[in-house]
């Protein structure tokens, strides 16, 4: 029998020996470059300060986040490591971003001007990433105009060239097409240098690139989901010695009976076959648990898998434990994470509601207390 441990109705843990066992199994795999470690969107749902902490405390040379708010959380917290904004900022948080040593990307004029006015000639300069779009269409200057505005920042009195990157889409899946925005990638840094221009730290490659293999002309990698120990789909069945930091669980709320043909949360959408047992566990889509699980998916609870039955609710969902005989309110239930042998990974749960891991582990509230086993 699984004791309780924990206090709480449900949560997230996270085994900050496993995020350090990956980063490990990362460095094997880019020997020669250093670490950005993106911890956005609270570090991908395992919490982004405590995570900031293990990455740094094992060497993680820099950081990276999303917006500027999550980068300011870091600050608060005390990280004074480099923290990289992956993505563009507006007027305001710009002058944020310049005042906490956040480094922004730009990639046009007009991003250039801003980080201008926000970052006032005369006092540090504002270290920036010059962005390439080299091939996914999103965010980035187009190759042809990122010497003239690799030119500009590096001419400019507040601000410093710190780095240029580009980012992949398809790598791991289409090595021609990543071929090409490498070789994209190549060319442009080419010319900034022979325009005397120095492209500060090279960086290109996410998860997909980091296992697919190497970049070699870059200084840094930017690992995400590699560092919680999960894979993109495609790399599925690699070896590569990563391990899932994250589980989530549950206690029951209640365990009762109900005959055979009795109905089961909003909408009546389940009727029992047959006498059975049910637990309500107290997890729904308010913590990030969405309602397409409703009747769809299982958790584990005495090592054996146990479906989920009739809708998800706010703050609450229901289990069928009929075939497991003996749970008891000391039983924890397993939503994501193993038990006793038994395993449900994020993959599974992502493929039940037709999306990708990145998603499932992202889309866990602030509102599940996360527990953090042998964080520093
Ligand atoms: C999110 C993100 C990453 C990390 O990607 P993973 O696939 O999770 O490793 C790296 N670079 C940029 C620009 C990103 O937006």
């Amino acid at each position: 029998m699984t004791v309780a441990r924990s206090p709480h109705r449900a949560w997230v843990e996270v085994d900050h020996a496993a995020i350090r066992g990956n980063v490990r199994a990362i460095r094997e795999r880019a020997p020669q470059a250093e670490l950005i470690g993106v911890v956005k969107a609270n570090a991908y749902g395992h919490g982004d300060v405590a995570v900031a902490h293990t990455l740094i405390g094992v060497g993680v040379e820099r950081l990276a986040v999303a917006t500027v708010d999550e980068g300011m959380r870091l600050r608060e917290a005390g990280i004074r490591e480099p923290i990289i904004l992956l993505w563009g900022i507006g007027p305001e948080e710009a002058r944020q971003a310049a005042a906490a040593g956040l480094e922004p990307i730009a990639y046009d004029a007009r991003s250039i001007e801003l980080l201008e006015r926000s970052a006032p000639a005369g006092g540090d300069k504002l270290g920036v990433h010059l962005k390439v779009d080299t091939g996914l269409g999103r965010q980035g200057a187009a190759p042809e105009d990122a010497v003239e505005l690799a030119a500009r920042i590096a001419r400019s009195p507040s601000l410093a060239l710190a780095g240029t990157m580009s980012h992949l889409a398809v790598p791991g899946e289409d090595e021609a097409y990543s071929e090409v925005q490498v070789l994209r990638m190549a060319r442009t840094l080419d010319s900034m240098r022979s325009s005397g221009i120095d492209p500060g730290l090279v960086h290109v490659s996410a998860t997909g690139g980091i296992l697919s293999g190497s970049v070699g002309f870059a200084g840094a990698v930017r690992p995400g989901l590699s560092l919680y120990g999960l894979m993109p789909a495609w790399a599925a069945d690699r070896e590569v010695g990563l391990r899932p930091a994250l589980s989530l669980k549950a206690l029951p709320l209640r365990i009762f009976e109900l005959p055979s043909g009795a109905a089961i949360g909003y909408g009546l959408r389940f009727r029992t076959p047959q006498a059975t047992r049910i637990a309500t566990l107290g997890i729904g889509y308010g913590d990030g648990w969405p309602r397409v699980h409703a009747n769809n998916g299982f958790v584990l609870v005495r090592g054996q898998r146990a479906p989920i039955v009739g809708a998800v609710s706010m703050d609450g969902l229901t289990v069928d434990i009929g075939g497991v005989p003996g749970v008891t309110y000391d039983d924890e239930f397993v939503l994501i994470g193993e038990q006793e042998g038994a395993r449900i990974t994020a993959e599974q749960v992502a493929d039940e509601r037709r999306t990708i891991n990145y998603e499932v582990t992202t889309a866990l509230r602030g509102r599940l207390p996360r527990i953090h086993l042998a964080a520093e």
